[in-house]
């Protein structure tokens, strides 16, 4: 267990230093701002949608570092999926973050996103952690500014 808080610290605060796709993405047609008032961080999501797909993604924002970290590795995974498979990995990412400390995360298909199981016992940074879901959602739903309250 101690490995593994480790390997999630170093992680978080490399994507947190230097965040993937970091800056507004040229020709998004969608995009949608979140506002987490319990921490205050903020961020914009820009996406690309082509049909069902999301070519291509971008973000800015101010956040802390679980904030900004689970946005970068989320713009990282999304890259070329479908709505669909966004909103199916949603779905298992809040269930990995959400879930009882005490009981062994189920990890299948979330990637390097498995690594945020840690937010679990710090149930007032889940908030942190979902921001940019909740972001992404609302951008590709209908691109309006959500509030994580
Ligand atoms: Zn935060």
């Amino acid at each position: 267990m101690s490995d593994l808080r480790e390997l999630y610290q170093e992680f978080i605060l490399d994507h947190h230093k230097n965040p993937r796709n970091f800056g507004p993405l040229e020709g998004a047609n969608r995009t949608s701002e979140g506002y987490n008032p319990l921490c205050g961080d903020r961020v914009t999501i820009y996406l690309l949608v082509e049909g069902d797909r999301i070519s291509d993604i971008g973000f800015e924002g101010s956040g802390c570092a679980i904030c900004t970290a689970s946005t970068s590795v989320m713009s990282e995974m999304l890259k070329g999926k479908t709505v669909a498979e966004a909103e199916d990995l949603f779905g298992k990412f809040h269930e990995l973050v959400t879930g009882p400390p005490d009981e062994v995360p189920c990890t299948d298909g979330l990637g390097k996103l498995a690594v945020f199981f840690g937010v679990r016992e710090f149930p007032v940074r889940v908030k942190c952690a979902t921001l940019a879901w909740h972001t992404l959602k609302a951008a590709l739903r209908d691109g309006k500014t959500v509030t994580t309250e």
